[in-house]
C-alpha cells in the first residue's frame, strides 16, 4: 500500500477516509482547470461488443479488426495489441476456442470482465505481473462495496449465477465461486463506462485508483478515455486539500432521479446540491429541534430510531415524535371542523392552541404550521385582531421567501397585508418598509398601471408623508426638549 501513496504523492494526491463517504481522492496541491488529476489504465476491461467484430479487445478501436485465430471469439486491431493481450489471453483464448455455441453465448460483457478480472488476479498470483499491477491487487482487494448480507436474494442469486458462467467458461481454473460472486458485486459499483470523445459507450473497466473518486452532482472534475485510458481532469480550480470528485451519473437531471440512479451504487448522495434540496425537503416537511432556539433540521436515521438535527446533532425519539404526530392528527380533525362549522372566536383560540402544539414537533419554517398560521390570520382579520394578524402574517414572510423564488407575488402580496395590518396599528415605520417590499415586487409581476397597484402606491405614499410628519415632529420635540 505504501507504494501505492508514494506513486499518487508523486502526483500531488492522497487517500483519506472521510466521514460518512468511505475513501476519497484529495489534492495535495492546487489544479487549475483542464491539469490532469489522474490517468489510468485499466485493471481489466471489456468492449461491450467484443465478439462481434466492432472493437479491438486491447484498445477498443473499431478499424482493421481481425479475429485472434486461436478462439475466434476476440479481434484485434493487429499484432501490437494482440501481443500486449497474449499473456492474459492465453490463458482463456483455449477455454474459448472449446466453448460450445450455447456456451459461447453465455460469455456476455459483464462475465467476460469477470473473466479478465480471475486471469489478472491468476497472473499476479503467479508474479509474473510487475509492482505496479500490485497495488491495483491491493486496491481491488479493498475496494468498497457493500456487504453481500445487504444484497437481496436476487442480487445474490444473480451473483452466484454469473460466477458459474465463469468457471463455466474457464473450466479449467480454481475458481473460488463465492470470491468470484463477491467481486460481481465490487464490479456493479465499481466499474466505468469506457465511453470514446463523444462520449458513446464502448465497453467496461475497472480503475482501481480511479474508483477511489468520489461522486457529487456538481462535480469538480470530469472522467474522460482516450482508448481504455482513463483521464480525470479538473473541472475548476481545485485548491491542496480539496476533495477531487467526478460524477457517476448524468447530472441534469431532478434530485429524485440522480439519487435514483446512484441506488445501483449503494449511497445517497449528500453533495451541496443534493443536501441543499434534502435540506429543503427537510425543513418543510419535517420536524424541529428538540432544542427550540436552534433552527437545524432533522433527518431520520432509521435505525438508531431517531431523527437528528443535522446543526447541533441532538436526536428526538422516533416514538416520541410519533406521540406528537398522532396528537396533531386528531387535533387537525377537530379544529377544521369547529372552522366549517363557522365559529370564528371558537376556532380563532382553537387554531392557537394546535400552532403550539405543532410548534412542539414541526420545524419553523415547515409547510403544514404555515398553513395553520395563514388559517389563523385570515380569521383574526374576520375578528379584526389586527395584532395578532399582523403576528401570523410575519411568520409567514420567511417561509413564503424560503419556497418561492425572489419576485414571486405571493412574497408581495404577503408583505402587502403586512403593510396594510401595521399601518391599522399606526406602526407606520413597519408599514413604509412592507409597502415598500410589496411595492418593489408587485411592480415587477403586476405592472404600474392597474387599480390595484395605484391603490398601494398611494397607500405607499401616505406611508411616507405620515413616516416624514413623525420623524420631523420627533426632531422638533428633541429640540424642545
Ligand atoms: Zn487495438
Ligand atoms: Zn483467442
Ligand atoms: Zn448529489
Ligand atoms: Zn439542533
Amino acid at each position: 500500500m505504501e507504494a501505492l501513496e508514494r506513486a499518487l504523492s508523486a502526483r500531488g494526491l492522497t487517500v483519506s477516509w472521510i466521514p460518512g463517504k468511505g475513501r476519497g481522492l484529495i489534492a495535495a496541491r492546487d489544479f487549475s482547470p483542464g491539469n490532469v488529476i489522474i490517468s489510468q489504465e485499466p485493471f481489466a476491461s471489456s468492449p461491450s461488443k467484443f465478439s462481434s467484430g466492432s472493437s479491438c479487445d486491447r484498445c477498443f478501436t473499431s478499424s482493421n479488426l481481425r479475429k485472434c485465430s486461436g478462439c475466434r471469439i476476440v479481434w484485434y486491431c493487429g499484432t501490437g495489441c494482440q501481443k500486449l493481450e497474449w499473456k492474459l489471453h492465453r490463458l482463456e483464448c483455449k477455454a474459448f476456442a472449446a466453448l460450445s455455441e450455447d456456451r459461447e453465448k453465455m460469455l456476455t460483457p459483464t462475465v467476460r470482465l469477470m473473466a479478465k478480472l480471475v486471469l489478472r488476479r491468476k497472473l499476479q498470483n503467479d508474479l509474473t505481473f510487475g509492482f505496479t499491477s500490485y497495488y491495483h491487487l491491493c486496491f481491488i482487494v479493498h475496494l468498497s462495496h457493500q456487504d453481500m448480507s445487504d444484497l437481496d436474494e436476487k442480487q445474490l442469486i444473480l451473483y452466484a449465477q454469473m460466477a458459474n458462467l465463469v468457471k463455466l467458461v474457464l473450466p479449467s481454473l480454481d475458481i473460488d465461486l463465492k470470491e468470484v460472486a463477491q467481486n460481481f458485486s465490487k464490479i456493479s459499483c465499481n466499474a466505468h463506462t469506457i465511453c470514446d470523445s463523444e462520449l458513446r459507450p464502448l465497453g467496461t473497466g475497472l480503475y482501481p485508483i480511479i474508483s477511489i473518486i468520489n461522486h457529487s452532482c456538481i462535480p469538480n472534475s470530469v472522467l474522460v478515455f482516450e482508448g481504455q485510458v482513463a483521464f480525470v481532469r479538473a473541472l475548476e480550480p481545485i485548491k491542496a486539500g480539496a476533495e477531487v470528485m467526478i460524477s457517476y451519473i448524468e447530472t441534469a437531471a431532478t434530485t429524485n432521479t440522480r439519487q435514483d440512479n446512484l441506488k445501483q451504487y449503494f449511497f445517497t448522495c449528500s453533495c451541496p446540491r443534493c443536501f441543499k434540496e434534502l435540506k429543503e425537503d427537510a425543513i418543510l416537511e419535517g420536524y424541529r429541534c428538540k432544542d427550540k432556539k436552534c433552527d437545524g433540521f432533522l433527518l431520520h436515521e432509521v435505525e438508531k430510531k431517531s431523527f437528528t438535527c443535522q446543526q447541533c446533532g441532538l436526536g428526538r425519539d422516533e416514538n416520541e415524535t410519533t406521540k406528537v404526530a398522532n396528537e396533531i392528527e386528531e387535533m387537525s380533525k377537530v379544529v377544521t371542523a369547529v372552522l366549517s362549522a363557522g365559529n370564528l372566536s371558537q376556532a380563532s383560540s382553537l387554531y392557537k392552541n394546535f400552532e403550539q402544539l405543532q410548534l412542539n414537533l414541526l420545524h419553523p419554517h415547515s409547510i403544514k404550521l404555515l398553513q395553520t398560521r395563514e388559517t389563523l390570520l385570515k380569521v383574526c382579520m374576520e375578528l379584526n385582531d389586527w395584532r395578532r394578524a399582523l403576528q401570523y402574517c410575519q411568520l409567514t414572510i420567511p417561509v413564503y421567501q424560503r419556497v418561492y423564488q425572489s419576485n414571486h407575488p405571493m412574497v408581495g402580496l404577503q408583505y402587502y397585508t403586512c403593510g396594510k395590518l401595521e399601518w391599522l396599528l399606526e406602526k407606520t415605520e413597519d408599514a413604509l418598509k412592507s409597502f415598500t417590499e410589496a411595492a418593489n415586487i408587485l411592480r415587477i409581476t403586476h405592472g404600474s398601471t392597474s387599480p390595484f397597484m395605484y391603490e398601494l402606491f398611494s397607500r405607499l405614499e401616505e406611508a411616507q408623508a405620515e413616516a416624514s410628519y413623525k420623524r420631523s415632529a420627533l426632531g422638533e420635540r428633541m429640540i424642545t426638549d
